[in-house]
């Protein structure tokens, strides 16, 4: 089912998706494939594939295939920055031919080493502009609630996005976040510059210091001062924190969800665990 089709189907609980990444430096995907069978029971949208992130890391069609096998549908990722426009065309010409209809079209971050990066891409709204011009694909972009680290302020990322909005792009799909106000008026802000699509919250489950010490620190991501006194608390017990990771994203969750918010996609670092335990309470 097309992104567009899956946010404006009614229904009385939230929709819900999964994000994992390609396990590094294995072909055995095992390991994978039951974190994805414990989280079947709630019905997800589809789970995300992520590309590149974190270095070389790309997703290949053997797992994008062997993850649809298993009864899932599936939206890999992408990311343009490194990528010239004969590659990207055959890859979405790949990914079409073999049955996938959405994909989170992204800039990626810049490398270190410039001299990478093609020129063909600058910024994702000129990536979600190709794909619309040569596929059929649907397309979500990222949105960030504390605005992308690069930006000079929330409003100038905002008017950004717009731009991958006008591009064709038919969803948002958030940067995690723990504040929910932050999330809320975000909202509020990319409705108010004329963006009508959904958004779709990003949650990540807590699960240890140095883990969500890294992200937020990379996104410049506000931890709340009574969330971080908690993680500081349990952070030598990996037990109790992620006991406590479950209690918070059960909370945050079912705010969002009162909310009436479009979505819940989860980044599960590839364990089922703590998203299995905070819908189970939700929906
Ligand atoms: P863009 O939308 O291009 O924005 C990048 C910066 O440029 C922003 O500051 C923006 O304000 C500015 N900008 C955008 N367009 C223009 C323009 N036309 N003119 C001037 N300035 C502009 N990374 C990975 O490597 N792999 C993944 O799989 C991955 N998955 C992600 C999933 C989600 C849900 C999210 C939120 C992020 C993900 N990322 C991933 C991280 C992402 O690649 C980085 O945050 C990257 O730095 C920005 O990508 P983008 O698509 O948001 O870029």
């Amino acid at each position: 089912m097309r992104l567009r089709e899956i946010y404006s189907k009614l229904e009385n609980c939230p929709k819900v998706s999964f994000e994992v990444f390609p396990p590094k430096e294995t072909t055995d995907y095992s390991t994978l494939i039951t974190e994805l069978e414990n989280l079947k029971k709630f019905n997800p949208s589809f789970i995300s594939l992520t590309y590149g992130a974190g270095g070389k890391n790309n997703n290949s069609p053997e797992l994008i295939k062997l993850i649809s096998q298993n009864g899932f549908s599936v939206m890999p990722h992408f990311t343009c920055i490194c990528s010239t426009k004969e590659f990207v065309f055959d890859h979405i010409r790949s990914l079409e031919n073999s049955g996938i209809e959405n994909i989170l079209a992204l800039r990626g971050d810049v490398p270190d080493d410039k001299s990478l990066c093609c020129n063909d891409f600058k910024f994702a709204n000129e990536l979600v502009n190709f794909i619309k011009s040569n596929s059929n694909l649907s397309v979500g972009v990222a949105g960030y609630p504390e605005g992308h680290i690069e930006a000079k302020d929330l409003k100038t990322d905002i008017l950004n996005l717009k731009k991958k909005i006008d591009a064709g792009a038919e969803c948002i799909f958030t940067q995690l976040f723990f504040d929910n106000n932050r999330f809320f008026s975000y909202l509020e802000q990319v409705r108010h510059s004329g963006i009508d699509v959904p958004v779709v919250a990003g949650i990540m489950p807590i699960l240890s210091k140095n883990q969500i010490n890294r992200m937020t620190k990379l996104a410049n991501i506000t931890i709340p001062k009574e969330l971080n006194e908690k993680i500081e608390k349990y952070q030598h017990n990996p037990k109790d924190l992620q006991k406590f990771g479950i209690e918070f994203g059960i909370k945050q969750c079912s705010e969002l969800v009162q909310s009436q918010v479009s979505g819940l996609h989860f980044f599960t670092l590839n364990k089922s665990e703590s998203s299995y335990k905070i819908l189970e309470n939700i929906l």
